[in-house]
């Protein structure tokens, strides 16, 4: 039986590690954290997530316990400004869930296949030959396997010891999020979105019943909102960079990367975990049926894309003066068109 390494237990790692399991790979998944995760950090699942996560039993059971969005609504300040419907069928919904309960289900289907993620172990080094590969851990041990898979994030061991080049930019400045609850939030089915002054950005995202997701594009989450958030408990709030990357190759011999390891960009789109699954899904698959060479040259250039369709978002979105006029009256124009409401929502969720 083929046997896989996967480094990191996030969602790029857990669901390449249901798709081997359940089609007949021995797979050990070593994690450097000692336990499961509780950050709610990815909150976005989209229809094709889903439908990858389906023959696994993934799928069903996280859009059981998710937030299924009726409607994205943007707003100029306060003001609402465009509305979109996300529910119409089934390929335009999209559903919200704190990220540690979206790799629950992964870790359960995991398990379900005879899996166990081994935790308290950070690896350090790897070597490959012909043969196989052999990952090193901080804490002495060692595992050898045929192939490994390197879905540790955006600061990648796995990447660097494979001395594979990380490209791109930093944005200038920090992000915030606050992971809240509120019981008097009025949206609670909807992704709301806020185009601040001086082209600052909001969101405040659900993800479950009376719990939150705010993001903007400043220090302080919460008091970026330009409209009130009532907050009965605050779970965690905290600020972050962003980086804007590309590895050059997802593989390198026997080993390959997923997900973060592999690309990194701004939450504009809720792409990140989404890409990461469906890199996932695809490297198991070749895996199984022997063309894992050809893993780089077709992944590599659909995460250009994410990357390339993320950023244009995002500077559309932080744009000022004559930019955010035309997105403005381009909002104005798709909130009057059903038809282009549609064809909008489906935009925002394809992939
Ligand atoms: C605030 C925020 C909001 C976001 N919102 C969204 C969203 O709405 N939708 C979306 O699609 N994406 C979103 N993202 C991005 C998303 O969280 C990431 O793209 C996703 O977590 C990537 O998954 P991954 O499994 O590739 O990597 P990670 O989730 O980073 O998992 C990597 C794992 O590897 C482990 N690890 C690291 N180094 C080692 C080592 N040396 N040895 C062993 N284990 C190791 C880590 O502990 C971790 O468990 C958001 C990110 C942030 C920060």
């Amino acid at each position: 039986m083929m046997r896989v390494a996967i480094i990191g237990a996030g969602p790029s790692g857990l669901t390449a590690a249901a798709e081997l399991a359940r089609q007949c790979a021995s797979v050990r998944v070593f994690e450097k954290r000692d336990g499961a995760s509780n950050l709610s950090r990815a909150v976005g699942i989209t229809p094709g997530s889903l439908d990858l996560l389906t023959p696994c039993g993934a799928g069903p059971a996280i859009a059981a316990e998710a937030v299924r969005f009726t409607s994205m609504i943007m707003h100029h300040g306060a003001r609402p400004i465009m509305r979109l419907p996300l529910n119409f069928d089934a390929r335009s919904s999209v559903h919200g869930l704190p990220q540690d309960r979206t790799e629950a289900h992964l870790a359960a289907a995991f398990q379900r296949y005879g899996g166990q993620v081994i935790y308290g172990h950070k690896v350090t080094g790897l070597a490959q030959d012909e043969n196989g590969v052999t990952a090193r851990f901080a804490n002495g041990d060692s595992y050898h396997a045929d192939w490994l898979i390197g879905a540790d994030g955006a600061h990648s061991v796995v990447r660097n010891a494979l001395d594979t080049p990380f490209a791109g930019y930093d944005l200038p400045g920090d992000w915030s999020i606050a992971d809240v609850q509120s019981r008097t939030w009025p949206h609670k089915n909807n992704f709301t979105g806020f185009l601040l002054p001086q082209g600052h950005i909001a969101v405040v995202v659900p993800m479950a019943a009376d719990r939150y997701r705010v993001i903007a594009d400043r220090p302080d989450a919460r008091a970026a909102l330009p409209v009130d958030l009532p907050i009965d408990h605050l779970n965690r709030s905290g600020t972050f960079t962003i980086g804007i990357r590309q590895a050059n190759s997802y593989q390198k011999g026997r080993v390959f990367l997923v997900g973060d390891a592999a690309h990194q960009h701004s939450p504009v789109g809720g792409r990140g975990m989404n890409l990461g699954i469906a890199d996932a899904a695809e490297l198991a698959r070749r895996l199984v049926d022997g063309t894992q060479d050809g893993y780089s040259a077709a992944r590599h250039p659909l995460g250009r894309h994410v990357l390339n369709v993320s950023e244009r978002a995002r500077r559309m979105l932080q744009s000022r003066g004559a930019r955010k006029a035309l997105l403005l009256g381009m909002m104005h124009i798709v909130n009057r068109v059903p038809p282009l409401q549609r064809a909008a929502a489906r935009q925002l969720l394809s992939g």
